[in-house]
């Protein structure tokens, strides 16, 4: 193991389901064209990351061969392709980590994170940036601006997500925004709805300390679920929280059957709801309450065209902020410890640092 970490590009590796370890991989070659050789600095560990390592898989993507883990990152670029305009060596970027084909209708009609041939960074077979090199290409780079740290700028990636939702849910100035769940992405769907003008937002989580954490952070309201019916709780979510016939705006970033329910029953007529988080891939469903409230239903996948550079925006003219929501650092050699935390529910976001020179 020490070994592998003395190597040119150590590189932190889930072997199979439950099997961590490091690797030394072969520097890539000197970038092409239009490529950015990046030397990650921090990533910051995603549920999916953890997923991956407790099960080996996620719904249809298995991990089949060694894969580096990590896709939450920022880092400095080490070399540049010949037409690269945009960054030089020594710049400190946001990673964008998924690349489409560019080709296929979906990507050409503009919704690229809906590309079948999307390579993203730690979803089998493609590997993650928690090594010491990375090559992206350059409109993947986002140069991060005066001000930014390397750290904020491993929070892009989480932040892009919740731009993404919080676009599919087309919030506006005026709006009641419910949000279930306050994990990282629900956070800053709450943040990103407040600098959208919504003017009640409501946090919703069974943990009481992540609740009074996003009260302070971006919500204006908060409610606790309680174990009775999905229809009982959204009439107490709508009653507590002073949502009048009914919330504009639902985000579910949970995933958890009890929340998709209760957040239909909490709806008005005619309200939006965005499904946001992965939980069990069947539920019961309330359909009929769907059906005759007319409610506008959208999922959400990743991100898209310009969501990344409008979180980069958010964070640097200070409308959002994430610094709070990093919660501890680790050196590379702990990633395993980091994993084994967040795991068991312990911050909010960690970030790994990349590899010592
Ligand atoms: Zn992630
Ligand atoms: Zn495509």
């Amino acid at each position: 193991m020490t070994q592998a970490l003395q190597g040119k590009n150590p590189s932190f590796v889930l072997r199979a389901a439950g099997e961590l370890t490091y690797e030394d991989r072969p520097v890539p070659d000197q970038p092409g064209a239009y490529d950015v050789l990046v030397k990650p600095r921090w990533t910051g560990i995603c549920g999916s990351d953890v997923h991956y390592w407790v099960h080996g898989r996620i719904g249809h993507f298995i991990v089949e061969a060694p894969m580096v883990l990590g896709h939450e990152s920022s880092g400095i670029v080490a070399a540049v392709g010949d037409k690269v305009t945009s960054v030089k060596v020594g710049d400190e970027v946001a990673m964008e980590p998924g690349v489409p084909c560019r080709r296929c209708v979906r990507c050409k009609e503009g919704k690229y994170n809906l590309c079948a041939d999307m390579a993203f960074a730690a979803t089998p077979p493609y590997d993650g940036t928690l090594a010491r090199f990375y090559t992206l290409p350059e409109d993947y780079c986002y140069k991060l601006p005066e001000g930014m740290s390397l750290e904020e700028g491993a929070l892009i990636e989480p932040t892009a997500v919740a731009v993404h939702i919080t676009r599919q849910a087309a919030v506006k100035p005026g709006d009641s925004v419910v949000v279930f769940g306050a994990g990282p992405v629900g956070l800053l769907c709450c943040a990103v709805a407040k600098a959208y003008g919504a003017k009640k937002i409501v946090t919703v989580d069974i943990n009481e300390e992540r609740v009074k954490f996003a009260l302070q952070y971006a919500a204006t309201d908060s409610f606790i679920s309680a174990r009775v019916s999905a229809e009982e709780n959204g009439k107490n979510l709508i009653e507590q929280a002073g949502l009048g016939m009914g919330a504009d705006v639902i985000i579910d970033a949970t995933g958890a059957e009890p929340c998709i329910q209760t957040a239909i029953h909490a709806l008005r007529m005619g309200g939006t709801y965005v499904q946001g988080g992965m939980g069990k891939p069947d539920i019961t469903f309330p359909i009929m309450a769907m059906c005759t409230k007319e409610i506008n239903m959208k999922g959400s996948f990743r991100y898209g065209p310009g969501d990344y550079q409008t979180a980069v925006d958010l964070v640097a003219t200070k409308r959002i902020s994430v610094k709070e929501l990093v919660t501890g650092k680790v050196k590379f050699e702990e990633a395993e410890q980091a994993f084994a935390e967040v795991k068991a529910g312990k911050g909010i976001k960690l970030l790994i640092e990349g590899p010592a020179e």
